[in-house]
């Protein structure tokens, strides 16, 4: 809403003025319409404005209307119902203002299938974790170079992993699909690397501990190794193309797969100037683990909040070390909630997008969380949910 003329006289005065709000870029379904004037009573004009927001509409003047319209010639046209409210819902689709890059249609996927996999080679596999850690999570890296064609990715995509062996029935394993953690460029830039950041999968049962097959073989490898690699899958986490998009990402553990892809594209020196796109938008991670000796790439994302202290924010739920408001352990949902506020008001920008990656249990007290914000702005969560994620600014990875 920059440029954008308000002028509503004193706050204060809730009587029956109207108000002329003039937006662009609103219409049903995917149609773009021109300028358009709405004329609404004071009371409602603050929820509108967030209803055309949310919308993708761009609101460029709200001026108070010289008369208040009466009668059917008021040649006028309805405001929508802020989303949640119950009279007249919005008929409007929120629109796609800042579209993902690069177009969905260019975005590679499948260049190896499972019945003929890419074999990578192993280069790197090292533990992510600092002393005292809870489990065991690895950065491990794949040289691609041979591919023909080459296994070539975006930022938010995944890759299969197909583990040497057989199941318990003598058949070969399955796939396992892993966030790719690395840029396009790979982490040495060079174009023909990928790399996974991958937690090993263990358990108890019937007082045996079970190891995953797919997370162990990967944790156990050894440079040199010889790995099948299927996909790239995924179109869900895409970045959007808008240099001046904002970003709050929602990560806990190997979720921070994908976000680590972003910010390395947004923030990491060599990598910004070898991709071209310099970021000026604003990005948000919140990170949830267990204890600070099991965050992930931590000193990369203090750095880039250090070197670009009006772009990024960190914010960390350490739920063994930390307390929420009411004692407990400190989740990322604690976090959300902390800062419901201002989530909402970056939300109201269209060109916000939400990325959330991670364990799937991790949803429901995100969805609590966001459901408590909305509902003290006057929203109902569960209608502006499916709308943010049919604009393409809610973006869901967990498993
Ligand atoms: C899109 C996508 C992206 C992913 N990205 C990542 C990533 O970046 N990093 C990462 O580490 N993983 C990621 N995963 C998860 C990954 O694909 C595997 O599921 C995971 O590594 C476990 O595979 P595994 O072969 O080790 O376990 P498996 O040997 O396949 O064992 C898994 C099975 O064990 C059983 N099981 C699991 N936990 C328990 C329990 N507590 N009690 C009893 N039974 C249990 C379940 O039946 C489960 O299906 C992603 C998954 C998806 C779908």
């Amino acid at each position: 809403m920059d440029a954008m003329h308000v002028s509503t006289g004193s706050a204060l005065q809730s009587d029956g003025r109207m108000f002329s709000v003039t937006v662009t870029a609103m219409g049903a379904g995917q149609q773009r319409r021109g300028e358009r004037t709405l004329q609404v009573p004071f009371q409602r004009l603050q929820a509108l404005m967030q209803t055309i927001a949310l919308q993708g509409g761009r609101i460029t003047a709200v001026t108070p209307a010289p008369v208040a319209p009466s009668g059917p010639a008021a040649a006028t046209e309805s405001a929508p119902s802020p989303p949640g409210k119950a009279a007249a819902k919005p008929k409007a689709s929120p629109s796609k203002p800042a579209a993902v890059s690069p177009s969905h249609a260019d975005v590679p996927v499948n260049l190896y299938k499972p019945k003929d996999p890419f074999v990578g080679t192993v280069t790197e596999n090292y533990s992510l974790l600092a002393e005292g850690a809870i489990g065991r999570v690895n950065h491990i890296t794949f040289d691609l170079s041979g591919g023909d064609p080459l296994l070539h990715y975006v930022e938010g995509q995944s890759i299969g992993i197909i583990p040497d062996g057989e199941d318990a029935n003598g058949k070969p394993h399955k796939l396992r699909l892993y966030s790719i953690a690395s840029t396009r460029h790979g982490d040495d830039l060079a174009g023909n690397t990928v790399s996974l950041c991958v937690r090993q999968l263990q358990y108890e049962k019937d007082g045996e501990t079970i190891n995953g097959v797919c997370s162990t073989f990967l944790c156990d490898i050894a440079p040199g190794a010889k790995v099948k690699i299927t996909g790239p899958v995924g179109k869900e986490m895409l970045l959007p193309d808008d240099e001046d998009a904002n970003v709050i990402m929602l990560a806990t553990g190997t979720g921070i797969a994908p976000m680590r892809t972003y910010l390395r594209r947004m923030f990491e020196p060599a990598e910004r100037q070898k991709n071209g796109w310099q970021f000026k938008g604003k990005a948000w991670l919140f990170m949830g683990a267990p204890t600070t000796a099991n965050l992930l790439y931590d000193d990369d994302f203090e750095r880039y909040q250090a070197e670009f202290p009006d772009n990024f924010r960190y914010t960390k739920a350490i739920s063994r070390e930390q307390q929420n408001a009411k004692g407990g352990r400190m989740y990322i949902q604690d976090r959300v909630s902390e800062n419901a506020d201002e989530i909402f008001t970056w939300i109201e920008n269209p060109k916000t997008h939400v990325y959330m990656c991670g364990l799937r249990g991790m949803e429901p007290g995100i969805d609590e969380a966001m459901t408590a914000a909305a509902a003290a702005k006057g929203l109902d969560w569960s209608e502006l949910r499916p709308q943010l994620k049919k604009a393409e600014r809610w973006h869901v990875e967990t498993y």
